[in-house]
């Protein structure tokens, strides 16, 4: 017998679904799949006209595939999202892309190297030691900069790979991350993958869904094409749109989960993609640049990527916020300065094509990722708790291991169904 015993509503007409699922990225569409592999009905509603979430690719501008999105999966040998590659038959691509450094222009010398080395060994010690004596902290507590390589260091940290100042940065969140290698990239990007695997799955797309009501028999979800009434419901959409209000619940999320949806707010990460008329940047292809310009702004760089006379810059954190609010070009003109500082001037020149993500403006992730505020590693199981019995949460920001990432979105839909098939019964 289901948890809410005799009160699971069989469907009341042959139309409805067994499950009704919020929002078509990798959680959501992980969570189908698997209720679909378990013989029970599923209706996904989308408010976007594609699916994939915060997995896209644009095949066709750059002449090779630009992820707007999830790009990487990091820790292959154990990362959740390598099964999608699998289910796809996709091809993973191993990335061997040697790093160089720079600071305002210039290539860190052999000494600077050694001396990078040691400070980001000496700043993962640091943040080890710092949680043996204390459940958590700002991880700008423990790594106070004291010149530019220190600086650009640190950035790796927080911003370019968290998306948030080390200032905002739990430190026991941050931890719970494995380590990044082996690393992969998509042959046919990240989001095109997406596409494909969860092509089978039923999407109602261009509706969004404004209210989830469970106090009746069934879970009736309210969306701007009309109600959609299921067994039970899973919400995948990120912790940036939950705490919007445009989200209503009957009854109310409980106390605890608004307070866990406001200690889990978005990052910010964007990339900006640049496609050059001639061969512009003097470099091997693919090869992955990080660099404190002049003016002392972070930022990481894939150059000539799939041997094209192109680069894609990655920008985190304040700055990456900042030049959202600016809008216009800005991000376009941060980039190709933050690349000329290096390659020379000539670049700027021969812009043939561009564009800038602006995935904090975006009403449908309002940011990148969910990171949760130092003392507030917790509250991710929280929000992963079902509410009201029958409305389970999955989503990156639920996932206690790969939160943030696509392994993250995976594993959690992959819960969650197993949540909602342990109250439908597992069989009919
Ligand atoms: C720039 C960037 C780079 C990244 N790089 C990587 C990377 O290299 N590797 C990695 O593993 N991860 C990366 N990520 C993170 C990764 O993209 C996410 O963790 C993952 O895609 C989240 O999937 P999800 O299903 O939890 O959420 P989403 O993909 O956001 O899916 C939620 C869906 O809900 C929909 N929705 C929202 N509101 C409503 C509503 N009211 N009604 C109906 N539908 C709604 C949204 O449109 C969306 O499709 C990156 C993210 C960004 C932004």
């Amino acid at each position: 017998m289901s948890a809410l015993g005799t009160a699971v509503a069989l469907p009341a007409h042959a139309a409805d679904p067994d499950v009704a699922i919020v929002g078509a990225g990798v959680a959501g569409l992980a969570a189908a799949r698997t209720l679909m592999a378990a013989g029970k009905s599923v209706q996904v509603v989308e408010v976007r006209e594609r699916i994939g979430g915060r997995a896209f690719t644009d095949s066709t501008t750059f002449g090779f595939p630009f992820d707007h999105g999830a790009q990487w999966i990091e820790a292959g040998k154990i990362n959740p999202a390598m099964a999608i590659v699998r289910e796809a038959a996709a091809k993973a691509i191993l990335d061997r892309s040697e790093q160089a450094m720079y600071l305002a222009g210039k290539e860190l010398s052999k000494e600077d190297y050694e001396r990078f080395e040691k400070i980001a060994n000496e700043a993962t010690r640091r943040i080890a030691e710092a949680l043996k004596k204390q459940p958590d902290v700002a991880v700008g507590r423990l790594l106070v900069p004291q010149d530019s390589l220190e600086r650009l260091a640190y950035a790796m940290v927080g911003p370019l790979e968290q998306g948030v100042e080390n200032g905002e940065l739990s430190a026991r969140d941050f931890t719970r991350q494995p380590e990044a290698e082996p690393q992969y990239a998509i042959a046919e990007g990240m989001g095109a993958m997406i596409a494909r695997w969860g092509a089978k799955v039923p999407v109602k797309l261009g509706a969004r869904v404004v209210r989830i009501d469970s106090t009746g028999t069934q879970v009736a979800l309210e969306t701007t094409a009309g109600q959609i009434r299921a067994r039970a419901a899973i919400v995948t959409v990120p912790t940036g749109v939950l705490a919007t209000g445009n989200f209503g619940f009957a009854p109310q999320l409980s106390a605890a989960r608004r307070e866990a949806i406001a200690q889990l707010p978005m990052a910010s990460f964007n990339k900006v993609a640049l496609l050059f008329s001639r061969k512009v940047i003097d470099a091997p292809a693919g090869r992955s640049v990080t660099a404190l310009t002049g003016k002392g702004f972070a930022f990481d760089a894939i150059v000539r990527p799939a041997n094209r006379d192109a680069a894609i810059v990655f920008i985190g954190g304040a700055q990456a916020r900042a030049l959202e609010e600016e809008g216009g070009r800005a991000a376009v003109t941060f980039a190709l300065s933050a690349l000329a500082e290096i390659f020379g001037d000539d670049l700027r020149g021969a812009l043939a094509q561009s564009h800038a993500t602006r995935w904090g403006r975006d009403p449908y992730a309002l940011g990148s990722w969910s990171v949760a505020r130092p003392g507030h590693a917790d509250k991710r199981a929280v929000l992963a708790q079902p509410h009201h019995d029958r409305v389970f949460f999955a989503g990156e920001a639920t996932d206690p291991v790969w939160a943030t990432r696509v392994g993250g979105a995976y594993a959690s839909g992959l819960r969650a169904a197993k949540e909602a098939l342990a109250l439908l019964g597992a069989k009919r």
